[in-house]
């Protein structure tokens, strides 16, 4: 019978992938604490309005690559392709606004999208992320994007970048998008199908491209910061100021609009040229009108999501760990009873590991299956051992060997 495969753009985590992936995940939750976030989870799946509603009907992401289908009782329902909107979506529906003013929440979440799959993009993906919910002030946008960048640094990321815009409030972007159409009609000869369709559909997007014609025809395009009011330049200003006192480098790239249609002001992003095509470790923004747009009271909120996959890939905290590994190795009835018992016992020993040989295997192969597993110690009990009431426990990296009484194995290991 042929085998049957995993989904294409889906991965399996082995136990040494999760080892890692822990480490990872322990130290975000070591940040969060620092900057008093709280956790929340929200389901797999939700209704697909939120998504058309929030993200935008003319995105990709709401185009074609959600997996959405009719259940039963004939809803429409989405895999979450993103956090925010089902973040927003909670925060609404449990009234967190009562609880307080400002909500400041985190997540460790799988995305699905059905992109093509490629390097660093799948299409079940993690996302870490921060939604930073009842402040328009830049200081909360400088603390998000300090966050992020603490996160790589913390993760061991060493080759990253900040890019940082504002594309102002959504009046102002409707004047910059009119101008930016008119300047990229005047080229659309030379632009490529899909920018050309943009042009009608989503004219910001063609700001992404990666043909290098069309990033040079956009060298001369209009700089959306110089469309953007005096309100959301200010705050832009101050975030930069506060950057630059916490000595945080950033690039303000005028290009940076982001492909949801809920932001304003503030667009942030966080690059690395080690990821190949997919560079982007990090994305978020602000997006003042969401939770108004979602049937909340008027909320400002600033977020990012973080590719958990992508930081991982660059991130250098490896699966390397300071526990002691002891192996339990018993050949005979009676020893395996006995091995049994005194792992239960070395298992309340603080740091160690305690692998228990369940497989009667010979005790050649048992020391032999304790090396593979990189173990410190094996105890070893057979019929010499029990007669004499304890055990021999060796030391694999020094070789040394000797015989301890069951009495003493406890303190022999403190
Ligand atoms: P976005 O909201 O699309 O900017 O996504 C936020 C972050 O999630 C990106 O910066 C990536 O690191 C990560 N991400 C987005 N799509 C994928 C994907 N298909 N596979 C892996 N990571 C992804």
């Amino acid at each position: 019978m042929s085998k049957i495969t995993k989904v294409k753009g889906t991965q399996d985590f082995l136990p040494d992938d999760m080892a890692r992936w822990s480490r990872i995940i322990q130290k975000i939750h070591t940040i969060m604490g620092k900057y008093n976030y709280g956790q929340i989870s929200t389901p797999a799946f939700e209704y697909t309005k939120l998504f058309s509603r929030s993200i935008g009907e003319d995105t990709d992401i709401v185009n074609k690559e959600m997996y959405s289908w009719t259940d039963q009782g004939g809803k429409s329902l989405t895999l979450k392709p993103e956090q925010t909107a089902a973040v927003v979506r909670a925060y609404i529906e449990n009234n967190l606004q009562a609880i307080s003013s400002m909500n400041k929440l985190y997540y460790i979440e799988p995305s699905f999208r059905r992109e093509r799959p490629q390097k660093g993009r799948y299409r079940q993906f993690n996302q870490f992320g921060i939604e930073t919910i009842g402040s328009p002030f830049p200081e909360a946008d400088a603390e998000v994007i300090s966050i992020a960048y603490r996160t790589c640094q913390e993760l061991g990321i060493t080759d990253f970048e900040l890019y940082i815009n504002s594309i102002g409030s959504p009046e102002c972007r409707k004047k910059y998008i009119f101008e930016l159409v008119q300047y990229l009609q005047k080229y659309s000869d030379s632009l490529s199908d899909i920018s050309k369709r943009r042009i009608n559909t989503n004219p910001l997007r063609i700001l992404d491209t990666k043909d290098d014609k069309e990033i040079e025809i956009l060298e001369g395009a209009p700089n959306i910061l110089e469309f953007i009011d005096s309100d959301s330049l200010e705050h832009f200003k101050t975030l930069l100021a506060l950057l630059d006192a916490s000595k945080i480098p950033y690039t303000v790239e005028k290009k940076l609009v982001r492909g949801l249609d809920y932001y304003n002001k503030t667009t942030f992003e966080i690059r690395s040229n080690r990821l190949g095509a997919q560079s982007a470790i990090c994305g978020g923004g602000r997006y003042d009108s969401l939770i108004n747009q979602l049937g909340g009271k008027e909320t400002a909120a600033v977020g990012f999501a973080m590719g958990l996959e992508r930081a991982s890939m660059l991130s250098n905290l490896g699966s390397t760990s300071t526990i002691r590994f002891i192996y339990i190795a018993s050949i005979g009835d009676n020893a395996i009873k006995r091995a049994f018992k005194l792992a239960e016992n070395l298992r309340s020993l603080e740091n160690s590991k305690i692998h228990l040989d369940v497989t009667r295997r010979s005790i050649k192969s048992q020391f032999r299956e304790a090396n593979k597993l990189h173990s410190d110690f094996v105890i070893v009990i057979g019929d010499n051992e029990l007669e004499k009431g304890g055990c021999t426990i060796k030391n694999l990296l020094t070789k040394d060997e000797q015989f301890v009484d069951d009495e003493k194995i406890i303190a022999f290991f403190n």
